[in-house]
């Protein structure tokens, strides 16, 4: 069962020998369980297999996190790898309101919660935005949905078009902007009319309204159970109407989240929101982390391997700060210290994030150290041998002249990182002594 993903994948990797980096048929046999998975959530064939393809070329060679067993290391990777599929451009919660009265379109099958996501969404731009909003309900055919809308509109405390028998939805659309105009509106939401299936009738209606209104916003309304029927709706609305966003409603049900991987892989629309049951507050912006915790089942696998890549960061940092303390700073350190500078944008970055460093970035400036010349020195270290780079004190003239030669320097250039690497290891051992009500703890403060 997809309960036991995480099981079945520990049982076959747990017995491969540890190497330190995921081989090969390490990540294949891992990601046949994965593919498993993904379909018994509900992810179409073509989709799963071409996701299973980036992850494998992703995940081959990938080191392995001291105390998490290669079966947790491609979860966790399987993890990403769909975070960063189901993520899409700018904040999904995000509603394109400006320039009131500003129209937002609801299009949808029938049953697929529409009305229901309409009146939730007029809630949450009331309570948490401070809007006024106006919906109306353009469903001619079934008079029972406009009654729907009206009286959910009476619980949220949302102000509904007065109904008017007779009217086509192209004229309940202009009534409705006129009176969002009038009465001081900042939104007004138009559900339109749903059909059990997509016809020509449901699009060129849909079509009419979205040229007289001009929505600012077109959120396609899909339940998120219907799977792979889900995105070929989302396919069809789109060619034809135009979506801006897609609603995935009953994320609260047994699904698994599938149809969101396929709908982002597919239609490459952004999901803005999902239902997550009757109630009217029970919708929540797209979070990709959610559904893809969802879709694997194992959230908690997920943050335990974070949580090992952060102890060991931690450890490691720790080790490193007790052997400033005992005056041990060789090149090895150095060449960090500097990649790490080069990561943060250099000198300046640096200086403009660490508080009270900015003395230690002068003092790395008089030694010699500028923007330009971190790549020099690093090239400097690099061209060192190991025994060297651990106990720079061995360096004499012959020695000097090889490593100069190597990084294609001059040897007084070797000189001023030599002279860098000793003050910066004074520097790391005065820090240390002061302890923890020290320098650094106080800088950080
Ligand atoms: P419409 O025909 O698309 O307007 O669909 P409705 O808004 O009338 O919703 C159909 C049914 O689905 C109603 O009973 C809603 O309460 C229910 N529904 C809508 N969204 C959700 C959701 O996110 N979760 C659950 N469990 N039910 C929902």
């Amino acid at each position: 069962m997809f309960e036991n993903l995480s099981e079945r994948l520990s049982g076959v990797l747990d017995r491969l020998t540890k190497q330190g980096a995921l081989s090969e048929d390490d990540v294949k046999t891992a990601l046949r369980e994965v593919r498993v998975a993904l379909l018994e959530a509900d992810v179409s064939l073509p989709v799963a297999r071409d996701f299973i393809k980036k992850v494998q070329d992703q995940a081959t060679g990938q080191a392995v996190t001291k105390s998490v067993t290669p079966g947790q290391q491609v979860v966790k990777i399987v993890h990403d790898a769909l975070v960063d599929t189901l993520t899409g451009e700018g904040d999904p919660g995000a509603l394109k309101i400006d320039n009131a009265p500003a129209p937002i379109l609801m299009v949808g099958l029938q049953g697929s919660g529409k009305t229901t996501t309409t009146a939730k969404l007029a809630k949450r731009l009331k309570e948490r935005d401070g809007k006024r909003v106006l919906m109306a309900s353009l469903d001619v055919n079934r008079p029972a949905a406009m009654e729907q809308l009206q009286i959910l509109g009476q619980q949220v405390g949302v102000d509904t078009l007065p109904i008017v028998k007779g009217e086509d939805p192209v004229t309940i659309a202009k009534r409705a902007k006129t009176q969002a105009s009038l009465g001081g509106y900042d939104v007004y939401m138009l559900d339109t009319a749903g059909r059990l299936h997509i016809d020509a009738e449901l699009i060129q209606q849909a079509a009419d309204v979205r040229d007289v209104a001009n929505p600012r916003e077109t959120l396609l309304v899909v339940d998120g159970l219907t799977g792979q029927d889900a995105v070929n709706v989302a396919t069809e609305f789109d060619d034809k109407i135009g979506v801006s966003g897609v609603v995935l409603t009953r994320m609260d049900g047994d699904g698994r989240g599938g149809a969101a991987l396929s709908m982002r892989a597919i239609t490459g629309k952004p999901i803005r929101f999902v239902g997550t049951g009757e109630k009217m507050d029970a919708i929540e912006t797209f979070e990709p982390e959610r559904i893809a915790g969802r879709i694997l089942g194992m959230g908690d696998i997920v943050s335990l391997v974070e949580k090992a890549q952060q102890t060991i960061e931690a450890e490691q940092a720790e080790r490193m700060m007790k052997r400033f303390q005992k005056g041990q700073f060789n090149m090895n350190d150095l060449k960090m210290q500097l990649e790490q500078m080069q990561k943060m944008g250099g000198m300046e970055g640096m200086m403009g994030m660490m508080p009270g460093m900015g003395k230690m970035a002068k003092q790395m400036e008089g030694a010699g150290i500028d923007d330009k010349m971190l790549a020099h020195q690093i090239a400097l270290i690099q061209s060192m041998t190991k025994k060297e780079r651990a106990n720079p004190k061995i360096l004499q003239a012959s020695r000097k002249k090889r490593i100069a030669a190597g990084a294609g320097m001059e040897v007084s250039e070797l000189n001023k990182l030599l002279k860098m690497q000793r003050q910066m290891g004074d520097m790391m051992k005065k820090m240390g002594k002061m302890g923890k009500g020290g320098m650094l703890k106080q800088a950080m403060k």
